[in-house]
């Protein structure tokens, strides 16, 4: 229903006091594209609103009639497949957000992972070091104890 022009609304058989009609046009299957004028009070959700109207076009014709029910079953199924559209719409961001939460979790799993991996890495390479150092001190102790062990074994030896 559209508002765009007031009438003057001094005609008999207005029920309230507005002094005002707003101009409106009927989507109703058989009244379909016809314009009337209607009191400002009027609204479809109240029983108790002032419902004073008058035609301002002639009846529709026949053909019109005859149209307007086609026209409001294409309107109707295309309003269906929009609804659908949107519900598929939500559903696809439902999804992306999912998979998106999905990812970030992957991301941090991997993130940890690689930190453990580093972690793993510095103690192989601290326990290699340790290692190459134990030797390295075997190996010395080893060579000095075989020069001085020699060289105390000489001096234990009885004169
Ligand atoms: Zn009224």
């Amino acid at each position: 229903m559209s508002s765009a022009t007031t009438y003057e609304s001094t005609s008999s058989g207005h029920m309230c006091n507005m002094d005002r009609c707003v101009e409106r046009t009927s989507l109703s299957i058989h009244n379909f594209g016809r314009r009337f004028y209607g009191c400002q009070q009027w609204s479809p959700d109240s029983v108790q609103a002032c419902n004073f109207f008058k035609w301002l076009d002639n009846n529709t014709c026949p053909r019109g009639r005859a149209t307007a029910p086609l026209v409001h079953e294409r309107f109707t199924r295309y309003k269906a497949e929009a609804v659908a559209t949107r519900n598929e719409r939500d559903e696809a961001y439902v999804r992306e957000a999912e998979t998106r939460e999905l990812l970030r979790i992957a991301k941090r799993k991997a993130e940890k992972s690689k930190l453990a991996l580093q972690i793993a890495e510095d103690k192989v390479y601290k326990y290699r070091l340790a290692l190459f150092l134990s030797w390295t001190v075997l190996g010395v102790y080893f060579v000095f104890s075989t020069v001085l062990g020699g060289h105390g074994h000489t001096q234990l030896r009885l004169p």
